[in-house]
């Protein structure tokens, strides 16, 4: 048996049966390399097989899943608000087409604030029960829905405001400067 046979046998563990054992402990007297080996690899040993078996914190897994749930229901909550978001930009731009177009035919520059103020407080108070609807709605909606209808969703409804805008606001002006560059 040579030095390095045995230095295997040291840091691999395996059992020694009872000859192999007798060998290395007479190897041992004769060879401080293989002590010094021995003393350190039997420090060393136990750290490291201590350290590739740690147990996960208790409760650890649940926690991991509670906080996954957690952060779930907050991402669906912040794309729910910003649904209603694209909600009340739809309804400002219907009042915006609505109040807008008005200005010109308003008698008197008096009557058309007041009509503007009256008008600013009847969609305020529309937005205010838009935001009671949101709440029931978001209140009895479970968050089961998958985010992805969200987004088609509220997408979807952007498209659409752009559309409607754009019809109400902006197709009569251009048929209007046609009609008036063709009589
Ligand atoms: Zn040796």
């Amino acid at each position: 048996m040579n030095h390095s046979s045995y230095e295997e046998w040291l840091l691999s563990g395996e059992e020694l049966d009872q000859e192999q054992s007798q060998a290395l402990q007479n190897h041992l007297q004769s060879c401080p390399d293989c002590t010094n080996l021995q003393k350190s690899w039997s420090q060393l040993e136990p750290i490291l097989s201590a350290s590739t078996q740690v147990d996960p914190a208790p409760g650890f897994t649940q926690r991991w899943k509670d906080n996954l749930a957690l952060r779930r229901a907050q991402q669906q909550r912040k794309i729910t608000w910003r649904f209603l978001g694209f909600l009340l930009a739809g309804a400002l731009i219907f009042f915006l087409a609505l109040v807008i177009p008005q200005l010109g035919s308003l008698p008197t520059p008096i009557g058309s604030l007041d009509w503007i103020v009256f008008s600013f407080i009847s969609i305020l108070a529309g937005i205010g029960e838009l935001q009671e609807y949101g709440w029931i709605f978001l209140s009895s909606v479970p968050l089961i829905v998958p985010i992805s209808i969200w987004i088609i969703l509220a997408y979807s409804l952007f498209s659409w405001s752009c559309i409607w805008f754009f019809s109400i606001w902006k197709l009569p002006a251009l048929i209007r400067s046609k009609n008036e560059a063709h009589p």
